[in-house]
């Protein structure tokens, strides 16, 4: 069999789509052209709308995880006690960045599998009587596949006149987003998830409240200073030689996106999701989130059924179907979880084969299970969706 053909269900880098990788052999360009400045204006333009925002947005060279220090540095005064929101392993990276950045770190905690709720961090914001400069909290927290409930926590946030900072990096283009209708004050993402791109950029938004705070926020900087961005922004320059190949697949991703359509986009999501859940649920193994209203539509979580060794799992799912999932992150959940990616290139057909695979490998490995019973189950989740249409 062509043992090259591999299915990338993986939380990211995800697939690309064959436009979004032919742009990427577009010859080199001056960075300093006109062209240039088109491009990065015409991308920005795109972001603003997947943002929901009229505030500029900077694209970087670098991975997701410099937006949590980009969103620092930039916006939160030096040292200032913030709280982090964890539900995830992502969250507590976040709170260790900014413990590194010298912030004087807070943190609410949830159990795995739980989403974080807006009454708790109403309370505790209450409590602290306003010494809380800034909220940081992941939309979708991909180590578990939940997502908070991000209006909700900006509005709490607002309430107690501290900033509301969002990791969107395993949500944005998957999950609806608004950044000024929510009040988000900064919100980034990264190129290798739902936006179909190869990793290597980072994007944020900050809107003018977040800008407020830049003068006290002296913490040392200087590739992540934003106010550089900013000031070569209405000429669609960077400060830095950007990541010129990266900006032509971005361009090319979003240009497809747009073309969907925002909206179809999400639903296209929203339906993988149905389409996983009511799979999984049907096979008979459980679904790791515990609120299913909070089970994200970009990924979903699977519990490793008891009996069954997580990496000859996944070691199956690769070696003889040929389908990639992503093992639980960190040492708690390495081995008890699985997880299936479905955001970006994706369509029902990808989740019906995750699903076929899920079901194959465990059968071959022996465990109990009807193949077919999860397919079945998503397929009849589809037509009913296109029943409604
Ligand atoms: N935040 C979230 C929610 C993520 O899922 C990831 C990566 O998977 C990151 C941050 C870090 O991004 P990167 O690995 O691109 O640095």
């Amino acid at each position: 069999m062509l043992n090259e053909k591999v299915a990338l269900h993986t939380a990211g880098p995800t697939p690309i789509p064959p436009q979004v990788a032919a742009a990427m052999i577009t010859p080199m360009i001056n960075h300093r052209s006109d062209t240039f400045s088109q491009i990065a204006k015409d991308v920005a333009q795109k972001l603003q709308q997947m943002l929901q925002t009229q505030e500029q947005v900077y694209v970087l060279a670098s991975s997701g995880s410099s937006g949590w220090e980009t969103a620092m540095v930039n916006f939160v005064p030096a040292g200032a006690r913030i709280l982090n929101i964890i539900i995830g392993d992502f969250g507590d990276r976040w709170a260790k960045a900014n413990r590194e950045l010298g912030f004087q770190v807070e943190s609410l905690k949830y159990e795995v599998g739980t989403a974080a709720r807006a009454e708790d961090i109403d309370t505790f914001l209450r409590e602290q009587e306003g010494s809380i400069k800034a909220v940081c909290v992941q939309h979708n927290e991909t180590s578990t596949a939940v997502f908070n409930p991000i209006r909700e926590i900006a509005a709490v946030a607002r309430k107690h006149n501290a900033l509301i900072l969002v990791d969107a990096v395993s949500s944005l283009g998957g999950l609806p987003f608004e950044m000024d209708a929510w009040g988000v004050d900064v919100v980034f993402t990264g190129s290798q998830k739902a936006l179909m791109c190869p990793p290597g950029l980072m994007i944020i938004a900050a809107n003018q409240r977040a800008w407020a705070n830049a003068e006290q926020a002296r913490t040392p900087k200087f590739y992540f200073d934003l106010s550089v961005y900013r000031r070569d922004f209405d000429k669609g320059q960077t400060p830095h030689t950007p990541a010129v190949t990266l900006y032509y697949a971005l361009q090319a991703a979003l240009t497809m996106l747009s073309q969907e359509g925002l909206k179809n986009t999400y639903e296209r999501h929203h339906l993988m999701g149905e389409m996983c859940r009511a799979g999984i649920k049907a096979s008979g193994l459980e679904l790791f989130c515990q609120d299913e209203q909070f089970a994200s539509d970009t990924l979903t979580a699977v519990k490793i059924p008891a009996g069954v060794d997580a990496a000859a799992f996944r070691k199956t799912a690769l070696k003889t179907f040929g389908v990639v999932f992503a093992a639980g992150q960190g040492k708690a959940m390495k081995d008890t979880i699985f997880r299936i990616g479905h955001m970006g290139y994706m369509t029902p057909n990808d989740i019906l084969l995750a699903l076929a695979t899920v079901e194959n490998s465990l059968a071959y490995l022996g465990y109990p299970i009807e193949p077919g019973r999860a397919t079945s189950a998503a397929q009849q989740v589809w037509l009913a969706y296109l029943k409604r249409q």
